[in-house]
């Protein structure tokens, strides 16, 4: 495995990551090569690059990558030229690893309900999975720039998709409906949008390959304001990289707090077994509350359990990982983001000991 801390609080909540990490191999016999190596700003202060080639083949060497978090002022707007693989130390990993499968899950756990801004009668049962496609669509466009127009100044990123990146996301898609609670929305907005009619076309052949998926397409505008509504009538949700991006953040509304949010990004689909993936907490570097040692670092743990799951094939530790979370939480251990007083390290000690008990 290699781990990538990266920038801001990414190193803060990635070696909690591998504390549990460690501990759960260790107990599962597992004998767990880690691998480090720096990602994004950390790599850009050392090598000028995002993403140096030797990280990208000690990644290709590994069955798994877990990544702290990237980003910060310091380092946005640098205008490296290329697309969004240059200018991202984390969009070039995905990339060249094509893990275009992106598992988002955020549920409403019952000592947090009281966190959420949804009423708990509105929050209490939702437990939905975003799907994000994470290789393609606008943010990796090839044709973008900036250029003037009749003297005004334009940006652009053509979004594209071909058939092909659609139909092996949608098939993700249903593999994970069928495992879960069998409902799979797919959001768009081919109302408007050549790319997303192409997506809506795609999406609904596959859904025919899987009768007991009950399926649906919404436009992406109501979905956003289904999933807050009602999140309750929501299993499984797919979309571009764009909408999965803005999706699972605002579902993190069900879990109380971003930082909570874990996230697994895969290069194939369930049904090939075990399979490479990148994982981390769906939020970003927090520049915020970086150095104070309060970041919640449960949004990585999770991934951790997640990477036991997908690239180990133990799904028995997630589910330890997951009920370890929950018990700790109803013990009222939480960190600043959830309203407790426990630091990152701290929350990570009570999990590792409810790990042991
Ligand atoms: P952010 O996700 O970093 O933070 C949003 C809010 O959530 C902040 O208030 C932050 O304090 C809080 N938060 C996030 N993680 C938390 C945690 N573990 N514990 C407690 N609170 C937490 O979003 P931003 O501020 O818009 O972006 C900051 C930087 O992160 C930017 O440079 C952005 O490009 C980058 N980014 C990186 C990733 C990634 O690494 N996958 C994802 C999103 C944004
Ligand atoms: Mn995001």
């Amino acid at each position: 495995m290699l781990a990538l801390g990266g920038d801001g609080i990414g190193p803060e909540i990635l070696e909690q990551g591998l504390r549990v990490a460690r501990h759960q191999a260790r107990h599962a016999g597992i004998d767990l090569q880690v691998e480090h190596g720096l990602l994004h700003g950390a790599s850009w202060d050392v090598h000028g690059s995002f993403c140096t080639h030797e990280v990208l083949q000690k990644a290709r060497r590994s069955d798994a990558l877990l990544v702290g978090a990237v980003g910060g002022p310091k380092w946005d707007n640098i205008g490296v030229p290329g697309g969004a693989e240059c200018q991202d130390g984390l969009m070039y990993l995905r990339y060249h690893l094509q893990t275009y499968l992106g598992l988002r899950p955020s549920r409403a756990r019952v000592p947090l309900m009281h966190r959420s801004p949804l009423r708990r009668d509105i929050v209490d049962g939702a437990d939905v999975l975003i799907l994000r496609e994470m290789c393609g669509g606008a943010m990796f466009a090839s044709e973008r720039g900036q250029r003037q127009i009749n003297g005004l100044r334009q940006g652009y990123d053509l979004t594209a998709y071909d058939e092909g990146e659609v139909t092996r996301f949608a098939h993700g898609g249903f593999q994970l409906a069928a495992q879960r609670r069998g409902r799979l929305v797919s959001c768009d907005k081919s109302n408007v949008m050549e790319s997303y009619k192409l997506w809506r076309d795609v999406v609904s052949d596959v859904a025919r390959d899987y009768p007991d998926v009950e399926f649906e397409n919404m436009f992406a505008d109501n979905c956003a304001y289904q999933l807050m509504m009602r999140p309750g009538d929501f299993d499984v949700v797919i979309g571009c990289n764009q909408l999965g991006d803005v999706l699972s953040d605002l579902t993190a509304v069900y879990a109380g707090s971003l930082g909570m949010l874990p996230s697994a990004s895969l290069s194939a689909n369930p049904d090939q077994g075990q399979v490479f993936g990148m994982y981390e907490s769906t939020a970003g570097s927090a520049p915020d509350i970086v150095g104070q040692g309060i970041a919640n670092p449960v949004g990585t743990i999770l991934s951790v359990g997640m990477m036991f799951t997908y690239s180990f094939g133990l799904p028995r530790i997630e589910q330890r990982i997951e009920a370890a979370v929950d018990a700790v939480l109803t013990q009222g251990v939480m960190t600043p983001d959830l309203g407790g007083a426990a630091n990152t390290v701290e929350m990570t000690d009570a999990i590792l000991e409810m790990l042991e008990a």
